[in-house]
């Protein structure tokens, strides 16, 4: 009889290295690794882990996408702890908060960046075996910790189970086939959880984790040709980049089998075409929060004729439970998710955990309450219409401009701040209002020193009073007017 197949993100890397440890595993330019390779030096990295840092701890990643980081993501899961990936394009400082918040206690990274993080976000390396527990001490049942921006107090933790990935990747392995020969884009920055679902389906499938040379949508085509991708993912940012540049032509892309898209909405018109552009493959929408998981609804794209706005969230994955609760005065509702996916809550955040994770009268189970507002058609399929809150996505970054605010509000104490995001021809970006004439350069560099690039706000306007709708509340809509005309 054959073993149940086991969908834990190590266990399924370690799977395909017994099965064909000879394919190729890694791809980053002009360098390959196969699956003996990359599990020699995760192994490696995994013995490092043992000896030197307690059971179960979390284990800071630079993000670099390079052999070592890959590898160590493995050998941190190898060894039963956690990683907490940093990405390598934001300011040290927010290092140091993701590590402190995290507890991690120790950082993997290149020799590149070791000065930096010995210097500024004062990580030392461990140079003695480890003599007595220290840190924080898990079950060694968590995966990985990813930090997503918070209104209030800044960056909030989301732990991640090993089981909440290993009820993902049983979906996404045996509900596709990938094929023998199967390559796997890796686009998604490593501090995104979409890149969780790049490596190890990829891994688990037994297909090539094919990383691009170069960042940027302008390379993207000529990288999905040169590498020979079959299964692609990425934000529909990113697709409706290229359809602007004019590199979406019909056909362009023969070789894919599967594209997914999650992270926003899915415009109907970008979607069609790549349904165009890339006529053998399937392509679906997928949607999730940090906090599910990857991603919980599925839409299959080319089962429906088409639509006007964007393409519908589809239906929960696996066993995942959705529920959609009335909003006062509204036709839809919130969306709610539970199930097998769903985290247990934020690190060290009882009241956000309390505010966000919630039990249901009736239903089994916690529920996350996502913010989104959804329809449920007949048929079930979830319909996206868009926020409850100010959250929103830039370039697929979830941004809550309150973060940014609260960041100055320690800068300029006194001032009334507010950042708003401007939305122009399909891209959104931020802007932030003050009632004091300051300059704004400086604040603007202190902004950068501590925020990711995308969340530092494009322009910081200056207004006499904030204006005031009838209700007496800030007339939000005034403002994106003054921002579009001043
Ligand atoms: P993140 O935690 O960064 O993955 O962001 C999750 C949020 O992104 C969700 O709560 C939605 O607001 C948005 N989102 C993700 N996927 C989709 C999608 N397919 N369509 C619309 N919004 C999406």
């Amino acid at each position: 009889m054959e073993a149940t197949r086991s969908f834990d993100p190590y266990a399924v890397f370690a799977s395909s290295v017994r099965t064909h440890p000879d394919r190729i595993a890694l791809s980053i330019g002009l360098q390959e690794w196969t699956y003996a390779q990359l599990e020699e030096h995760a192994s490696a990295i995994a013995g490092w882990c043992e000896r030197y840092t307690p059971e179960g701890a979390r284990i800071a990643v630079h993000g670099q996408k390079s052999l070592i980081t890959y590898s160590a993501i493995l050998g941190i899961l190898r060894s039963g702890r956690s990683y907490v990936p940093l990405h390598p394009d934001h300011p040290p400082a927010r290092w140091r908060t993701v590590i402190e918040r995290s507890g991690a206690v120790a950082c993997i990274a290149g020799w590149e960046v070791e000065e930096l993080l010995r210097n500024e976000v004062h990580v030392t390396v461990p140079d003695s075996p480890l003599q007595e527990e220290h840190g924080a001490v898990r079950s060694g049942n968590e995966a990985y910790v990813m930090f997503t921006s918070g209104s209030t107090g800044g960056p909030k933790g989301v732990p991640i189970s090993r089981a909440n990935v290993a009820a993902y990747l049983s979906h996404f392995l045996t509900a596709y086939d990938y094929g023998p020969e199967a390559r796997f884009s890796q686009i998604f920055a490593l501090t995104f959880d979409l890149s969780v679902h790049d490596l190890f389906v990829c891994w688990g499938s037994g297909g090539c984790l094919c990383v691009p040379e170069q960042q940027g949508a302008l390379t993207v085509a000529s990288y999905v040709e040169r590498q020979k991708i079959t299964a692609w993912f990425s934000v529909p940012s990113h697709a409706a980049l290229l359809r602007r540049m004019r590199s979406l032509r019909p056909g362009v892309f023969p070789r894919l089998r599967h594209s997914f898209f999650c992270g926003e909405a899915l415009p109907w018109d970008v979607a069609k075409a790549w349904c165009e552009a890339a006529p053998n493959s399937n392509v679906v929408n997928l949607y999730g929060p940090t906090e599910a998981t990857i991603a919980i609804t599925a839409f299959d794209v080319r089962s429906a004729a088409g639509g006007i706005g964007t393409v519908p969230l589809g239906v929960p994955i696996g066993t995942n439970r959705t529920l959609v609760v009335p909003v006062a005065d509204r036709d839809e509702g919130e969306l709610l998710l539970s199930g097998p996916q769903v985290s247990s809550g934020y690190l060290e955040d009882a009241g956000s955990t309390e505010q966000a994770f919630v039990k249901i009268d009736g239903q089994p189970g916690i529920w996350y309450r996502t913010g989104d507002l959804v329809r449920k058609a007949e048929e079930g399929t979830l319909h996206f219409i868009g926020r409850s809150d100010d959250q929103v996505k830039v370039l697929g970054h979830r941004v809550e401009p309150g973060e940014v605010d609260s960041v100055l509000r320690a800068l300029l104490p006194d001032v009334s701040i507010l950042t708003l995001p401007m939305a122009e021809s399909g891209t959104t970006r931020l802007v932030t209002f003050i009632d004091q004439e300051l300059e704004t350069s400086g604040l603007l560099e202190e902004l950068r020193s501590e925020l990711p690039p995308y969340m530092v706000p494009e322009r910081i306007l200056f207004v006499d009073t904030f204006p005031l709708t009838a209700h007496g509340k800030v007339d939000r809509k005034a403002l994106i007017e003054m921002a579009k005309h001043g």
